[in-house]
C-alpha cells in the first residue's frame, strides 16, 4: 500500500491544519507556506496522487473539486480575483503527491503571464 501523504493524515485528524471548508468528498485547509495572502488547498480526501492519474472514474470527483473552488472562494471573499493553480509532477514543482488545488487571492496578478510574481 501506498504510504499515506502529509494530507491524509490531516484530512484523518492525525496531523492540524487550518481547515476553511471541508465537505464529504474534500477538505480545504490553509497553505502552511503561503505564497499571497490567501493561499488555501483544495483536496480530495480520495488521494490521487497527480492530476495525470484521474481517470474516467474520478470525473464526479474532478468536477466537485472545481465547484467548490468556487464556494470556497465566496466564502472567502475572493470570488471576484483569485487563480487556481495544480503543480503536476516534480519537475512543476509537486512536492506533496496528493492532488490538490491551489487557491491563490488577495495579491496582484501579473496580467499578461501565467507567472505568480
Ligand atoms: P505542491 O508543491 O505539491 O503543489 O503544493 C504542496 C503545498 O502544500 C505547498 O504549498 C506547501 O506549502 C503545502 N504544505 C506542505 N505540507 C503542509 C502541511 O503540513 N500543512 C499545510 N497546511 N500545508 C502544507
Amino acid at each position: 500500500m501506498a504510504e499515506e501523504t502529509i494530507f491524509t493524515k490531516i484530512i484523518n485528524g492525525d496531523i492540524p491544519a487550518d481547515i476553511v471548508y471541508q465537505d464529504e468528498l474534500c477538505i480545504c485547509i490553509k497553505d502552511i507556506n503561503p505564497q499571497a495572502p490567501t493561499h488555501v488547498l483544495v483536496i480530495p480526501r480520495q488521494p490521487i496522487p497527480r492530476l495525470v492519474d484521474a481517470n474516467e472514474e474520478d470525473k464526479a470527483l474532478l468536477g466537485h473539486l472545481m465547484i467548490s473552488v468556487g464556494t470556497i472562494a465566496k466564502q472567502l471573499g475572493v470570488e471576484d480575483a483569485f487563480r487556481v493553480l495544480i503543480n503536476n509532477g516534480e519537475d512543476a514543482g509537486q512536492t506533496v503527491f496528493h492532488l490538490h488545488l491551489h487557491i491563490l487571492a488577495n495579491k496582484k496578478f501579473s496580467e499578461d503571464s501565467l507567472a505568480m510574481s
